[in-house]
């Protein structure tokens, strides 16, 4: 029998959520990301799993376009948009499929801060799904959730990085007229383990719990992301992403999951009906546009994609922008390259405390500056001696 994929695997989880004998459950691997393990004393060998995995057999869902128009876009309402990551388009998809009676799904943190997917079914709910959250989403049950609702005739709208929509895609097997999808631009989604490890040291040395996490606030501006944790004891850690050795690792592309490296769904359309991304350099096409709160960089991918943004254009400052201007984004077609020592990173990981870890392999701007400084004062020991 044919087998689920190895390194490829994104843990999309569309496997173990159409397994009809629950064989499958994912665990995570040395990594930390979440792959599917069988229970072959339960497994009875039907094939459904391997026949709706979306890495070996792609399903394209309703995106028929194959010039997506492309839009400069943000939420007319400010505090939605500084809430936002990019320019707050996503909560103006979301909230038309609320009002009209519909469920969005989307990534949130858990109270453990756990980054899993979940329904939404008002719009205090929503607040949880909005900004990005850089670390690989369990789907959990949310794909079998998405389609009991399709089935009591809700309209549904489902976000995540492509790979998930391709998930659910392949998980449905079938088209519904009431199905609308959001994917992102990715760049890559980091391990969730790292993630612990990583809030764990937070949680050590502020010696109290964590209550809040931002990975991208804009306090300053969308430009110039801070990274905010806020802990029980009433701290706050807020600094450029620069002085996060989590977003090191991440932007360096040093954390991601295997199958990042190699991404299939980087190619337009992408599998949802609208992708969403931060419209980076903006200002080298729309000069006049008002950047400093952010910009979302909207495709519409498909015919129903199209009818849902021209009904978001109430609440939706759009502006039409050029397809081969944005396919210069950097992460839009090319996948992140593999850094060298990654194998070692990753085998490392468990060998020394975090903080310790981090010190050596994910060096932020302090620590890089403080190199600098000995590297310096090194030289001019050198230099004197010489004289
Ligand atoms: C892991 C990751 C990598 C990204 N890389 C890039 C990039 O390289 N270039 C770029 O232009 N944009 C990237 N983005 C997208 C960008 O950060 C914004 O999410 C996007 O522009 C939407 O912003 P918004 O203001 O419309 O809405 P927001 O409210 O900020 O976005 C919320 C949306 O993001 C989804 N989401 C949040 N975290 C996750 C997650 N971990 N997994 C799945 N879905 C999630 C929510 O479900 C919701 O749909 C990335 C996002 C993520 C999560």
């Amino acid at each position: 029998m044919a087998k689920l994929p190895d390194k490829d695997c994104t843990g999309c989880e569309a496997c173990a959520s159409v397994c009809p004998e629950g064989a499958i459950t994912p665990r995570p691997d040395h990594e930390g990301f979440l792959r599917p393990v069988i229970d072959e004393g339960i497994c009875t060998e039907c094939g459904l799993c391997v026949e709706r995995c979306p890495v070996l057999d792609e399903k394209r869902g309703s995106t028929d376009v194959e010039n997506p128009k492309v839009y400069a876009a943000w939420h007319n309402d400010p505090k939605i948009r500084g809430a936002s990551t990019s320019g707050g388009a996503f909560s103006a998809f979301a909230l038309e499929i609320l009002g009209r009676g519909g469920v969005v799904f989307g990534a949130a943190f858990d109270e453990e801060f756990r980054v899993c997917h979940r329904e939404v079914t008002d719009e205090d709910g929503l607040a949880s799904l909005r900004g990005s959250k850089y670390i690989q989403s369990h789907v959990g049950n949310t794909f079998k959730q998405a389609k009991h609702r399709l089935e009591q005739g809700k309209d549904v709208l489902f976000s995540g990085t492509s790979c998930q929509i391709a998930g659910l895609q392949a998980y449905l097997g079938t088209q519904y007229e009431r199905l609308f999808t959001v994917d992102l631009i990715c760049h890559g989604t980091p391990s969730p383990e790292l993630w612990r490890l990583y809030l764990d040291a937070m949680e050590r040395k502020y010696r109290s719990k964590v209550v809040g996490v931002s990975l991208r606030d804009k306090r300053i501006r969308w430009q110039t992301p801070t990274m905010v944790i806020s802990f029980a004891n009433g701290s706050e850690w807020a600094a450029p992403l620069t002085d996060s050795p989590f977003q090191v690792g991440f932007w360096n592309g040093l954390t991601l999951r295997p199958s990042c490296y190699a991404c299939r769904f980087k190619r337009l359309p992408y599998p949802a009906d609208i992708t969403l991304g931060d419209f980076w350099a903006v200002e080298l096409i729309h000069p006049k546009l008002e950047r400093d709160a952010g910009i979302s960089l909207v495709f519409v991918n498909s015919e129903k994609g199209k009818k849902l943004f021209e009904a978001v254009s109430g609440s939706l400052f759009t502006k039409e922008s050029d397809l081969e201007f944005v396919k210069d984004h950097s992460h839009l077609l090319h996948s992140a390259s593999v850094p060298p020592g990654r194998e070692d990173f990753f085998a490392g990981l468990r060998e020394m405390p975090f903080e310790e870890f981090a010190r050596r392999k994910l060096k932020t701007r302090g620590a890089l500056l403080r190199l600098a400084a000995k590297v310096r004062r090194s030289l001019l020991c050198c230099m004197k001696s010489l004289r």
